[in-house]
Parts: C-alpha cells; sequence; structure tokens
C-alpha cells in the first residue's frame, strides 16, 4: 500500500514539473497579457504614450496660461512702448518749433534800405548843437522807402500825427521776451504808417514809409530798441 502511495506522489511531481516546462512554452495566458500591459503603462511604452495624471494635466494648463500671459504683457509692453515712442516724436517736434523760433527771435530783420548814418551813443545833435545821447540808429534813405518789421510782435503805439516831442510820426512794436529780456523797437520820423495799435506783426512786415517828420534833418528812419525799458544800442540785435 505505501508502494502505492510513493508512486502517486511521483507521478504527481512529475507532472507538475512537466506542466511548468508546457507554460514556459506555451504562449501567455490572459492573466499574463494584462499583467504585461499593466507593466507597459507603468514603465511607459515607444507605442502608447502615458496617460498624464490630474498633476501632469494642472502643470500643463498652468504651463500655458504662464506662456499667454507673458504674450500679453510682451504685447502691452510693445504698446506703450508705442506710445512713449509717439509721445518723444511730438516733445523733439515741439522743442525743434521752439529752437526754431528762438532761431528766429535772435535774428532781427534789417529794417529799411540803406546803411547807419548816425549810430547810438552821445553826440553834438545835428540841430540843437549840443551833447547828448542819440538813442537810437539812423538808417536809410528816401522819403517814401518802405519800412519793414524789425522783429516779429504786436504793434503798442501809434503816433499818426505832430510832433511828438522830435520824434514825428512813429510807432513802437513790442516782441516779447528776446532771451530773457524784453525787446521793444521804436520807428521814428515816418511818412505814413501803415499798422494799427494792437496789430500783430511777422518779422519782415511793411509798416510803413520813411519820412522826416518831427526834429530831423532829413529823410532817414531813427530806429529805437528797448531792453527792458532802456534805449540800447539797436545794433547789438540788428545786423545787416
Ligand atoms: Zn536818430
Amino acid at each position: 500500500m505505501a508502494g502505492g502511495i510513493a508512486a502517486i506522489i511521483t507521478i504527481t511531481a512529475s507532472t507538475s514539473h512537466s506542466m511548468g516546462v508546457a507554460l514556459a512554452d506555451q504562449p501567455p495566458t490572459r492573466v499574463a497579457a494584462a499583467d504585461q500591459a499593466r507593466q507597459q503603462r507603468v514603465n511607459g511604452s515607444a507605442e502608447q504614450p502615458p496617460t498624464p495624471t490630474i498633476g501632469e494635466l494642472v502643470a500643463q494648463r498652468n504651463q500655458l496660461l504662464a506662456r499667454s500671459s507673458d504674450r500679453i504683457e510682451a504685447g502691452r509692453q510693445q504698446t506703450a512702448l508705442a506710445a512713449r515712442q509717439d509721445i518723444l516724436a511730438d516733445a523733439a517736434e515741439s522743442v525743434e518749433e521752439e529752437a526754431e523760433r528762438l532761431r528766429n527771435l535772435s535774428t532781427f530783420y534789417w529794417p529799411t534800405d540803406g546803411g547807419v548814418s548816425s549810430g547810438f551813443g552821445y553826440r553834438i545833435h545835428p540841430i540843437l548843437g549840443i551833447r547828448r545821447l542819440h538813442n537810437g540808429a539812423d538808417i536809410g534813405g528816401d522819403c517814401g522807402q518802405p519800412i519793414w518789421a524789425a522783429q516779429a510782435g504786436t504793434v503798442t503805439k501809434v503816433a499818426p500825427t505832430g510832433y511828438n516831442g522830435g520824434s514825428g510820426r512813429n510807432i513802437r512794436i513790442d516782441h516779447g521776451e528776446i532771451d530773457g529780456n524784453d525787446i521793444q523797437t521804436a520807428y521814428l520820423h515816418m511818412n505814413k504808417i501803415e499798422v494799427k495799435v494792437g496789430q500783430k506783426v511777422n518779422k519782415g512786415d511793411r509798416i510803413g514809409t520813411v519820412g522826416t517828420t518831427g526834429l530831423s534833418t532829413g529823410c532817414h528812419l531813427h530806429l529805437t530798441l528797448y531792453k527792458n525799458g532802456r534805449a540800447s544800442d539797436p545794433l547789438d540785435y540788428i545786423k545787416k
């Protein structure tokens, strides 16, 4: 009896052994295939990309948001830069205009044809015969020849008739501030006056004609330049 049991055990062992060999040679069972697929999911494989986790998706979304927010910021900065460039261009234009205005103010227009017959300074007066300040420059010329505004400004005085203390017919133009000084010019002994008080004139505009009215020995323009209210040498400003 005992010999019989031993035989059965041997047979069983042998059967088990032969079955084990047989398993290795056979194609994988369904369980083995599922296990392999799970293993591939864990390890990752070339054919099948791994399914992203929620954390990975959130990270991807955050990355996209950050990138688009970067693009929006770049666009905003570009717009701001363009606006700033516009402002700078406008400012440069204003500076150039102001520089042009100042260049314009720094040069004066020779107010009538002819040279200087008597300059600014003390002299023996040609009619009165006494030494006194000649407070302007005598220029030109023939009676009736045009007089032009030496600088842009506003006419502040017109004396159309009379002796006027020797000045004869005369006008005055206020040029405002030039190089930090209030500058005005006055045109004396005129024949014809062609402007009115309050009228704005440009440099070189015709304002009247040369005469010999008032205390004068002959046809000429007496030009006075007032610097902060004081008569100064007009030739400091007005160059031929
Ligand atoms: Zn004079």
